[in-house]
C-alpha cells in the first residue's frame, strides 16, 4: 500500500567531508529510490552537523585574515548548508530515478523554522557549535558579542546555541504543494533555519533545532502516515552496550516513556529520536515511527526490521 512518508536522514547518510558526501549521497539515493519506485510518497530531511561546522570554520579563517569582516550568523550558515546538502542530495536522486526509468523531479525547500522567544531551552544553551577556542578567545567573544561559551569535553572552548523546539515550519506550504505534485522533496534540513516571528519579519537566532524533532513535526504538518528515521543503527536497543543488550522490533508508547525514563537511550543521540518517533506516533490515529538503518529502509517500511514505535 501507498504511504505518505516523511524520511529523517542521519549522519551516515551524508558523511563527514565533501568527498564523503558524494559517495554517500549515491548510497542514500538508493536507500530513498527503492520507496519511491515502491509508490510511496517521500519527503526527505536531514541532519547538518559535520557541514554547517565545515562552513562556520570557513568563515572563521576568514574573520581571521580580514578583520573587517562582519561575523556570519549561524542562521546563515544553516541556509547554507541546506543549499549545499540539498544540491548534492537532489541531483543523487534525481539520477537514481532516472537510472531506474522514474522521471521524477526532486526539489529542495529552503526551509525556515519557528521557535519561540520563550521556549526554555535559551536560559540554558547547550549545544556546542563552531571551532575550538582558548579560554581568552572565548571569553573575549563572550563580552563583545554576548554569546554563551563552555569548556566542552576537555577539547576546549567553544560557542554554546539553545536547541529550542520546533515550533511552525514556515515553508510548508511549497512543501506540500511539490509534494502532493509528485515531487520528491528535501525540507527542514539541518532542523530547519531557526527564525523568531517579530511582526511580519523572521529574524534568524543562534540556536540547533535537533532535526529528529523538526522531523517529527514535518510529518505531523504533512499528515504523514509514517516517520522513518534513517541512522546508524539497525533497531532500538534496551541496555544498550552492555552484554545483554536488547534489540526491540516493536515499542508503545507506554514502552517507549518507560524506557526513556530508564534513560535507556542516550541524550543527543537515540534520545531524541524515541522522541520524535513518540511524538509523531502519538498524534494521530494510524500513524507511527520506524527507526532503522539506511540500508534497511524498504525492509523497513516492509515490516521485516527495524524498531517500530507505535502511538
Ligand atoms: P544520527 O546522525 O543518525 O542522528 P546519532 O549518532 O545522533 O545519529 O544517533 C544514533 C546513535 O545512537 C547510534 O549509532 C548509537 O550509537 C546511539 N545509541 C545510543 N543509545 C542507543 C540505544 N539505546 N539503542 C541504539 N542506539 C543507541
Ligand atoms: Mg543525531
Amino acid at each position: 500500500m501507498s504511504k505518505r512518508i516523511v524520511i529523517a536522514l542521519g549522519g551516515n547518510a551524508l558523511g563527514k567531508n565533501l568527498s564523503e558526501q558524494m559517495t554517500a549521497v549515491r548510497q542514500t539515493a538508493k536507500a530513498i529510490a527503492d520507496l519511491v519506485e515502491d509508490g510511496h510518497e517521500v519527503v526527505l530531511s536531514h541532519g547538518n552537523g559535520p557541514q554547517v561546522g565545515m562552513i562556520q570554520n570557513a568563515f572563521a579563517a576568514y574573520e581571521r585574515a580580514e578583520p573587517k569582516a562582519e561575523r556570519m550568523p549561524l542562521s546563515v550558515c544553516v541556509a547554507m548548508s541546506q543549499g549545499y546538502i540539498g544540491y548534492d542530495l537532489q541531483n543523487a536522486l534525481r539520477e537514481e530515478l532516472r537510472n531506474r526509468g522514474i522521471q521524477k523531479d526532486v526539489a529542495t525547500v529552503l526551509t525556515q523554522v519557528e521557535v519561540s522567544p520563550d521556549d526554555p531551552a535559551f536560559y540554558h544553551p547547550s549545544k556546542p557549535i563552531g571551532g575550538f577556542m582558548t579560554e581568552e578567545e572565548a571569553k573575549q567573544l563572550a563580552a563583545e558579542k554576548g554569546f554563551t561559551v563552555a569548556e566542552d569535553a576537555g577539547r576546549g572552548w567553544r560557542q554554546v546555541v539553545a536547541s529550542p523546539k520546533p515550533a511552525a515550519i514556515v515553508e510548508l506550504g511549497a512543501v506540500r504543494a511539490l509534494a502532493r505534485a509528485g515531487q520528491v522533496v528535501i525540507a527542514c534540513g539541518g532542523g530547519g533555519i531557526p527564525v523568531k516571528a517579530e511582526g511580519n519579519h523572521l529574524k534568524g537566532v543562534p540556536a540547533v533545532i535537533d532535526k529528529d524533532f523538526a522531523s517529527a513535526l514535518l510529518a505531523k504538518s504533512l499528515d504523514a502516515d509514517v516517520l522513518i528515521i534513517l541512522t546508524a543503527v539497525e533497531k532500538v536497543a534496551i541496555r544498550y552496550g552492555k552484554p545483554d543488550a536488547e534489540w526491540l522490533s516493536h515499542m508503545n508508547a507506554a514502552e517507549a516513556r518507560r524506557y526513556i525514563a530508564e534513560g535507556q537511550f542516550a541524550p543527543g543521540s537515540m534520545l531524541p529520536k524515541v522522541e520524535a518517533a513518540l511524538d509523531f506516533a502519538e498524534s494521530g490515529a494510524g500513524r507511527y515511527a520506524l527507526i532503522t538503518l539506511l540500508e534497511k529502509a524498504r525492509d523497513g517500511i516492509d515490516g521485516k526490521t527495524g524498531t517500530v514505535v507505535e502511538g
